[in-house]
């Protein structure tokens, strides 16, 4: 379904956006589509500390390249979806991206805005913050000033990295 485009819409709003935006659950995100990916963004004005979604899935002790982390032994992976359309709308959580700078954080299955989000914006969370040790660990691309470089899960953050997410972490990492 494409919604950027045809309707005379905000300025502010999702019809200037590169690419076709698909709907979710929420009425705060959506997933956008461009060449190279899928990615959740915002697609209304998110206000710090505003609950974008809970995070809902099939619980597995088995974490996959996809899945995110709830409990010590416990992931949350998105094989219940009956196809590609329910896996946008009920586990959007599959298309956050990985931020060191992140604008959401998610404890106990809340995603919340830890700043203002515009719309069109990348809607991230930072990966170390909820997972013990990545199944596939990647080098980070984000480019902010605190980058945290390789990704592979809080089991190997430093000292340094651990004191600066330290309030971020879920309970079950610290
Ligand atoms: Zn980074």
């Amino acid at each position: 379904m494409s919604i950027n485009s045809q309707r005379a819409t905000p300025a502010s709003s999702e019809h200037d956006l590169p690419g076709t935006v698909l709907h979710t659950d929420s009425p705060l995100v959506g997933v956008l589509v461009d060449q190279h990916e899928r990615r959740l963004i915002a697609i209304r004005p998110i206000a710090k500390g505003s609950l974008l979604y809970r995070l809902e899935g099939h619980e597995t002790p088995v974490p996959t390249k996809y899945s995110v982390q709830i409990a010590i032994d416990m992931h949350l992976d998105q094989s219940d979806a009956r196809d590609a359309t329910d896996r946008v709308r009920r586990r959007p959580w599959r298309y956050m991206n990985h931020s060191c700078d992140p604008n959401t954080r998610i404890a106990d299955r809340e995603v919340r805005a830890v700043r203002d989000i515009a719309v069109g914006d990348a809607v991230t969370f930072h990966y170390n913050t909820t997972e013990y040790e990545m199944a596939e660990p990647f080098e980070c691309r984000c480019r902010t000033p605190v980058c945290d470089g390789v990704i592979r899960g809080a089991k190997f953050l430093t000292a340094d990295q651990r004191a600066r997410l330290g309030p971020w972490l879920a309970d079950y990492l610290r």
